[in-house]
């Protein structure tokens, strides 16, 4: 017996147990569930992109040429010719010298920022920052300060401290550019400001922007023309680009420097080849005008499900991202809603502590470009009868 039945049972109580539901199949925004077919509302997969058929044609031609995994890590014999080309690719779309693939957006934050700080440093971090940049920040060993989220004038103030304190040391800024969790843009224009007026570095994390936001789908950075002023722009091809993996991109000094010290690169095994063929496939779609039109349909769901949820009377704030989070507070009712969602045909987890704060739960909208306006009206009707 392991020692953990009371911390299992103490999580249950407080309705904060976790369970795994597994997928048998998946048709568009229809996946099937125990035999039940189930519309998806929380997949991250924004254009539909991991279902179309030249990004899994390219993910089975990698397989054919280069086998189902690639055998090492990327410094002794994992890097095939797929990666270095979705590398080059993924650049060029972000306006940056040089990109790296990382085998998840969770590896490529920890040994991102665990490489460019250390102890004497310091990383100020967005409160609402995932838990992947936290982890990142707290393996450091640098110092961590936070500010409320988007509270820029908290952040002049720990930069000013950090100057003061750390007068030596490197200062790196940490922020999303669409939050994952209240679907919310990062002030990157302000923030671009106090790094120069600071002297302090800043990562921004693109892993829901990536595809979806900007006229191309090149993410905020980029399409606010920031590229230079972020010198860390982070993704993942889990999302919007349907595959899996992670991506850095910056100046060639920051990618060498990852690659000699970034351990999450250093010590695991490449992505599968397919991964980067499939990412490749995607975003050869992205900016194209096939891309456009997914993208044109993303925004119309978004408005459609924003215009039946924002009660009447309050503008929907613009622009929009596809993720809509509805707030419950109380996590035992917001289970309570899944459950009710689930029973009515719609998949909507409930996300609870410690993934957002404590009495903050909530369920986590996720649209895309495929659901259909019949399935974004029983959603709104369901979560408005329960409200
Ligand atoms: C999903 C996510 C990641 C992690 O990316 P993976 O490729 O899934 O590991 C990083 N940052 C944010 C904001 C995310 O939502």
């Amino acid at each position: 017996m392991l020692p953990y039945d009371e911390l299992l049972s103490d999580l249950q109580q407080k309705s904060l147990y976790r369970e795994l539901r597994t997928i048998e199949e998946v048709q568009g925004p229809i996946v099937r569930i125990r035999d039940r077919s189930i519309v998806n509302f929380s997949s991250n997969d924004y254009l539909g992109l991991s279902q179309h058929p030249s990004v899994k044609a390219a993910a089975k031609a990698a397989i054919d040429e280069f086998g189902a995994g690639s055998g090492a890590s990327r410094l002794i014999s994992g890097t095939s010719s797929a990666h270095t080309k979705f590398e080059e690719e993924i650049a060029a779309f972000k306006s940056a010298e040089r990109a790296l693939l990382f085998g998840t957006g969770y590896a490529a934050a920890v040994g991102t920022i665990s490489s460019l700080v250390g102890p004497g440093d310091v990383v100020i971090l967005d409160k609402l920052a995932h838990a992947c940049l936290i982890d990142g920040a707290k393996l450091s060993g640098a110092f961590l300060r936070v500010f409320p989220h988007n509270n820029t004038a908290k952040l002049k103030h720990h930069l000013a401290w950090a100057r003061q304190t750390y007068p030596h040391g490197k200062v790196l800024i940490v922020t999303e550019s669409v939050f994952s969790m209240d679907g919310d843009f990062g002030k990157l224009v302000e923030l671009a400001a106090l790094k120069a007026e600071y002297q302090a570095l800043l990562l921004v994390d693109e892993a829901h922007a990536t595809g979806v936001i900007g006229p191309h789908g090149e993410g905020l950075a980029a399409a606010l023309g920031l590229t230079q002023e972020v010198d860390i722009q982070m993704g993942t091809l889990s999302k919007a680009l349907g595959a899996s993996g992670g991506f850095i991109c910056g100046s060639k000094t920051l990618i060498r420097l990852l690659v000699n010290r970034a351990r999450s690169f250093i010590y695991s095994t490449a992505l599968p080849p397919s991964s980067a063929a499939a990412a490749s496939a995607a975003l050869k779609i992205i900016p194209s005008k096939q891309g456009d039109i997914l993208r044109s349909r993303l925004q119309s769901n978004v408005l459609d499900l924003v215009r039946r949820l924002t009660p009447a009377g309050r503008q929907a704030s613009d622009p929009i991202s596809p993720i809509f989070p509805v707030v419950i507070g109380d996590e035992q009712r917001t289970l309570q809603l899944s459950e009710i969602l689930y029973q009515s045909g719609l998949l909507a987890p409930a996300i609870r502590y410690p993934t957002v704060a404590r009495g903050a739960a909530r369920l986590r909208i996720a649209l895309n470009s495929s659901h259909s306006v019949e399935q974004i009206q029983t959603l709104a009707q369901t979560i408005i009868a329960f409200r």
